[in-house]
């Protein structure tokens, strides 16, 4: 991303008539000498008239925001506005365009996030969004209350921007969060979880975990209330795969369907707790071979966290690589040689005597050569 492209287009957009800011992210992180990543200006001009004389997309114009493409990058154009007033707990029914910068500044969700930069580096700062970056505070601007009632994701970007930045949560901010939590419920559950894995992958999650829990959020968090105060207590805050599978491994296996999962993740983490109850002690051969590497590297992991195994990564890749057998193809006798053994057709039997035949070669009862499945098959009633 480049600033110097922006200060280009806010140069373009005045040469044509109009007041055109940076704002929101790029200031603060600029400020902060962070690496952004995207940049959003704000302008007096309406949505088609910045379509009228730039490549452009509308691609938020239910709230005035465009996508201008410029120097082969992207930038999120958004007019002035006031937000008019909410009845869904997260979108202004309407939008009202302004003319006046401060309206714009006033309708945003936290002080650092409120600053304005011109093409010259100029600060216009009316919500004191400097002083509260120099103090390491996220601060609603205006009534916190009221803020989260217009749009009650604030709530959950309030952590997301702790997680990120490290900041502490100005009080009546964090008050406002706790009285108002109910709110989250009313949220659609995609942007719920979306934001969520935003604040999980956080450098300062620590942070971000113990105010979810000050503010009692984990309580409308379905499925992750005990997970959130187990990982409180621990030194060091897992990743967001380890995360999920211990939080769902604390809620007996459940994962609630409200989350919005993949089916790739949520199976993941159903399996995952699966083999983490089921084998709390040592992960056994079979549970290798039956959920394969990932899922049982995991399944160590939450059960590390919750303080009943030890960390094994590396002898559980080991035992994995030395499986005997690591999928029924890779039996040394075919079905159709087994058949022939038997001198019998396909049936339930064969299936059986396949899991059989698994099972004692993972627990090295019987060999996987030809030789010694022969002898085992011939052995067997079937
Ligand atoms: P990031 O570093 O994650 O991009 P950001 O502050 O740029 O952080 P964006 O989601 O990109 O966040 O939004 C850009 C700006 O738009 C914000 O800084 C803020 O001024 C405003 N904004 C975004 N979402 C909201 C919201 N829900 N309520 C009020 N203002 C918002
Ligand atoms: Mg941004």
């Amino acid at each position: 991303m480049s600033i110097k492209s922006a200060k280009n287009l806010i140069r373009d957009l005045k040469k044509h008539g109009y007041q055109a800011y940076l704002v929101g992210g790029v200031v603060r992180d600029f400020l902060m000498k962070e690496k952004f990543s995207d940049i959003d200006i704000t302008t007096n001009a309406k949505p088609f008239e910045v379509m009228k004389h730039f490549k452009a997309v509308p691609s938020g114009i239910k709230y005035g925001t465009v996508t201008i493409l410029y120097d082969n990058l992207q930038f999120e154009v958004t007019t002035f506005r006031t937000d008019g007033p909410t009845s869904d707990f997260r979108h202004p029914d309407s939008v009202i365009y302004s003319d006046n910068v401060t309206d714009d500044v006033h309708r945003r969700d936290f002080t650092i996030n409120g600053i304005l930069m011109d093409e010259y580096q100029n600060i216009y700062d009316y919500v004191g969004g400097q002083k509260d970056i120099e103090n390491k505070l996220i601060r609603a601007i205006g009534d916190p209350s009221t803020r989260f009632n217009e749009d009650a994701l604030r709530i959950l970007r309030a952590l997301y921007f702790q997680s990120k930045l490290g900041f502490e949560i100005e009080e009546n901010t964090k008050e406002a969060m706790l009285n108002n939590r109910h709110l989250i419920k009313e949220l659609a559950m995609e942007r719920v979880h979306k934001e969520l894995i935003k604040i999980l992958q956080g450098k300062h999650l620590k942070m971000a975990i113990q105010s979810i829990i000050d503010t009692k959020i984990h309580e409308v968090l379905p499925g992750l209330e005990k997970g959130i105060l187990w990982v409180n207590k621990l030194e060091e805050m897992p990743f967001i795969d380890t995360f999920f599978a211990l939080s769902f491994t604390l809620n007996k296996g459940i994962i609630p369907v409200e989350w919005t999962f993949s089916n790739v993740h949520r199976n993941k983490y159903l399996k995952a707790s699966e083999v983490a109850l089921n084998y709390p002690k040592e992960i056994s051969d079979e549970a290798l071979y039956q959920y394969g590497l990932e899922i049982c590297l995991l399944a160590n992991k939450v059960n590390f966290n919750l303080g009943k195994q030890k960390y094994l990564n590396r002898s559980i890749q080991d035992r994995f690589e030395k499986l005997p057998i690591k999928s029924e193809l890779d039996l040394a006798l075919t079905s159709q040689e087994i058949m022939n053994i038997k001198n019998k057709k396909a049936g339930i039997w064969l299936g059986k005597i396949k899991k059989e035949m698994i099972t004692d070669i993972l627990n090295k009862k019987v060999l996987n050569t030809k030789e010694s499945l022969t002898k085992y098959v011939e052995s067997k009633e079937v």
